[in-house]
């Protein structure tokens, strides 16, 4: 197909795909890193690290991870431990009173539903039901629900944070004025399930490295051909749960 700055969001999977190509073509390892670190991760422990993630970057996210771990390393001994040293243990992720919160909440919820701190039950579930069961728990988003259902539980999902967010607005995959919840909605439906975790991890690291809020680096950019903004400058999307 044709690739310009002038596709639309309903040239769909073909759009997708060469944009996938390009991505690789620029990094041919895309993604391991970050899949090989998921390796083996159970949907309790995706679902703390997503929490955690909220509105701070991976390597604070990862500080306070394993720092909750090393002090709790049972849920239980989470969910016995007073707030403040919960919180202590997860500064380095900032937010660490709400955060900490959210986590206690869900810990405490599965726990007193299912009569442990397990998630392994999703297995056989539906996507769709996997998807509004987590988001039925305090201050889980969409986004966090699909990282536990694409990561833990191998489902073709496409998470949208706010990498991918700017990303696909720039590139015209969505609406400009798109929330990050409205965007998930509009990607899972127009991207093939074989293509959407590939896709999903090339688009974050994109965001991260190149294509950045305030200052893209437009001039070394592998998908300059199908953006709409090349140059821009900002194009912050809003905060919203994630
Ligand atoms: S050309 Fe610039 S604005 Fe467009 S996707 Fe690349 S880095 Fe982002």
């Amino acid at each position: 197909m044709p690739v310009s700055g002038e596709n639309t969001v309903e040239d769909g999977a073909e759009y997708c795909a060469a944009i996938l190509d390009a991505l690789k073509s620029q990094d041919p390892a895309l993604g391991r890193k970050f899949l090989l670190e998921q390796a083996g991760r159970d949907p309790v422990e995706v679902l703390v690290l997503t929490i955690l993630s909220q509105a701070t970057n991976d390597r604070n996210s990862g500080l306070a991870y394993r720092e909750l771990r090393a002090r709790f390393p049972s849920w239980d001994q989470v969910l016995r431990a007073p707030d403040a040293d919960v919180e202590a243990a997860i500064r380095r992720g900032g937010l660490a009173r709400m955060k900490a919160s959210r986590i206690k909440a869900a810990l405490r919820r599965i726990r007193r539903e299912t009569g442990s701190v397990s998630l392994d039950f999703l297995s056989g579930w539906e996507t769709e039901d996997i998807l509004r069961y987590l988001c039925s728990f305090d201050g889980i988003g969409p986004k966090t629900a699909a990282c536990v259902a694409l990561f833990a539980l191998g489902r073709p999902v496409f998470p949208v944070d706010t990498h991918i967010l700017r990303v696909c607005r720039r590139l015209g995959l969505v609406d400009e004025k798109a929330t990050a919840a409205r965007a998930q909605d509009q990607l899972q439906r127009k991207i093939p399930p074989g293509m959407r975790r590939e896709l999903h991890l090339g688009l974050i690291e994109h965001g991260r490295r190149t294509c950045r809020p305030g200052n893209p680096r437009c001039h070394s950019c592998s998908l300059r051909a199908f953006c709409r903004k090349p140059g821009l400058k900002d194009f912050s999307p809003p905060a919203e749960k994630s």
